[in-house]
């Protein structure tokens, strides 16, 4: 069903959420279409869903995870970007937890450092996808990621690997 950025069809005063009308059939983006329409329906001011955000679960053996931008979409649209990955089996918590397999990439725009999207193989990834959720949704840096503190040992602590070799790359 197609729809604008309001959730309105080509009937402004009939609105359509979730699966109906997609792009991407998840309960967390249902649910704020939901809202959005509701509150535009109201009269609300209400911003539209940004798409940069989209946050991605594979619950398979490993986990797959995406959040914002993938590889494929920034070279479609010819945008610049940084990217780094850090493998699992060369990681210690995860050797010690049997999570050998997968790997944390991360993608970043080439000037500030700007995160633009993360992609996680692994098991229980989706923890280390929501490292990346709150970030991206303020605009955060790889430098801003870097001055959180990360426990070890930790699975989310492989984190930090790319994060610092792209701070790396801009830095020189
Ligand atoms: C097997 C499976 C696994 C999934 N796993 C995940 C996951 O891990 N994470 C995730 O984010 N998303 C997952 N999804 C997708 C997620 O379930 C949907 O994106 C989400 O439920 C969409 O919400 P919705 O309100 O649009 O539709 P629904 O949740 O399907 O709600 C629609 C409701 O409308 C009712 N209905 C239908 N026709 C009528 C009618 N004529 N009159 C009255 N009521 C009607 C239905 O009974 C249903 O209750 C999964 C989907 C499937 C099928």
């Amino acid at each position: 069903m197609l729809i604008n950025r309001f959730q309105q069809t080509n009937l402004p005063h009939i609105y359509a959420a979730g699966d109906v009308c997609g792009p991407h059939d998840i309960v967390h983006i249902a649910v704020a279409q939901g809202e959005l329409a509701a509150n535009h329906a109201f009269g609300e001011k209400v911003k539209p869903l940004d798409d940069a955000l989209l946050l991605n679960v594979v619950f398979t053996d490993p986990q797959i995870g995406t959040i914002g931008a993938v590889e494929r979409d920034l070279k479609e649209r010819g945008e610049p970007y940084l990217a780094a990955s850090y493998p699992f089996n060369d990681h210690g918590k995860s050797i010690l937890m049997e999570a050998n397999y997968g790997y944390v990439k991360v993608l970043a725009e080439p000037k500030r450092g700007r995160i633009l999207g993360a992609e996680i193989v692994g098991k229980r990834c989706w923890r280390s996808d929501h490292c990346f959720s709150g970030p991206l949704a303020m605009k955060a840096t790889v430098f801003d990621l870097l001055r959180a503190p990360w426990y070890h040992p930790t699975l989310a602590e492989i984190i930090t690997y790319p994060l610092e070799e792209i701070a790396d790359q801009i830095k020189v």
